[in-house]
């Protein structure tokens, strides 16, 4: 039988310091400017990885996971602004599909359609994100939450209750600052929960080489106009606990 290896995939450092921190048997391969970091988590062989931000660093790196370091499975684990009305800082957002919202070659084809491969939407693997959406449900209740992550810094972002939602992630290549952004997104695409800019690149190269897909996005921002200072702020205190914690679950 072909060894299970999981591929976890961040953008930036934070999103991903936390995993490495508990990895075993950690070794350390750098290729084309990332850092690889192969180990075991549990019993899980796992390949731990950044890879800077945007579809494009994105993408090459989900292919070297699979061509270089043999993954049969990706699980991306990041954050994101959230879009939807109800989306609050703190809350979970695993991907039941994903949408590439600047992907546009119309009229030739219909907006967001990614050409030559008749797709718009990238479905992520059910079987993975509902046993992901379990152990978040376990994370957020507050009773767990007040363990992992102080008071003050609960206070600070107005965490109270929060939620884990499946649904739609938007990607692309653009950081939400502004309400303007958010009220078109929310427009064009009302079904999405939250933007990001690298999940619909990730999910493309898996359904292309045929692995499961998994994305996970913790609530940073709510991609308007304070949407800098709390992405920063929560990046630094907050992100990388989610992270480890989440994954720590998952494979314990
Ligand atoms: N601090 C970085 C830039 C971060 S870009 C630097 O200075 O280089 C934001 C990252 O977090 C991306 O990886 C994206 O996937 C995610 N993200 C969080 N909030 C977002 C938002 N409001 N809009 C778009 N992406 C967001």
């Amino acid at each position: 039988m072909e060894e299970q290896i999981i591929g976890i995939m961040g953008a930036i450092p934070q999103e991903v310091d936390g995993i490495i921190a508990i990895l075993q048997d950690k070794t350390a391969v750098t290729l084309g400017n990332r850092t690889y970091y192969q180990g075991v988590l549990g019993k899980q062989k796992v390949v731990v990885v950044y890879s800077r931000i945007g579809k494009v660093a994105a993408s090459a790196t989900a292919s070297a996971l699979l061509l270089r370091f043999n993954v049969n499975e990706i699980i991306f684990i990041g954050v994101a602004g959230g879009i939807a009305p109800h989306i609050e800082v703190g809350d979970v957002i695993v991907a039941r599909d994903l949408i590439q919202y600047d992907m546009d070659v119309s009229p030739l084809r219909p907006k967001y359609e990614i050409p030559l491969l008749n797709k718009t939407y990238f479905e992520t693997n059910e079987m993975r994100s509902n046993q992901v959406i379990q152990h978040i449900e376990h994370f957020l209740a507050p009773e767990t939450l007040s363990t992992k992550i102080a008071a003050q810094e609960l206070d600070k972002f107005a965490i109270k209750q929060p939620q884990v939602y499946f649904g739609t992630i938007a990607s692309g290549d653009q950081f939400f600052s502004t309400n303007q952004q958010k009220e078109n997104l929310q427009q064009a695409l009302p079904e999405v929960l939250c933007v990001e800019m690298e999940g619909a690149a990730v999910a493309q190269i898996c359904y292309e080489y045929g692995i499961p897909c998994t994305v996970i996005r913790t609530i940073s921002d709510k991609a308007n106009q304070e949407a800098s200072f709390s992405f920063e702020s929560f990046v630094k205190q907050v992100s990388q606990v989610y992270g480890q914690e989440i994954i720590k679950q998952l494979f314990q």
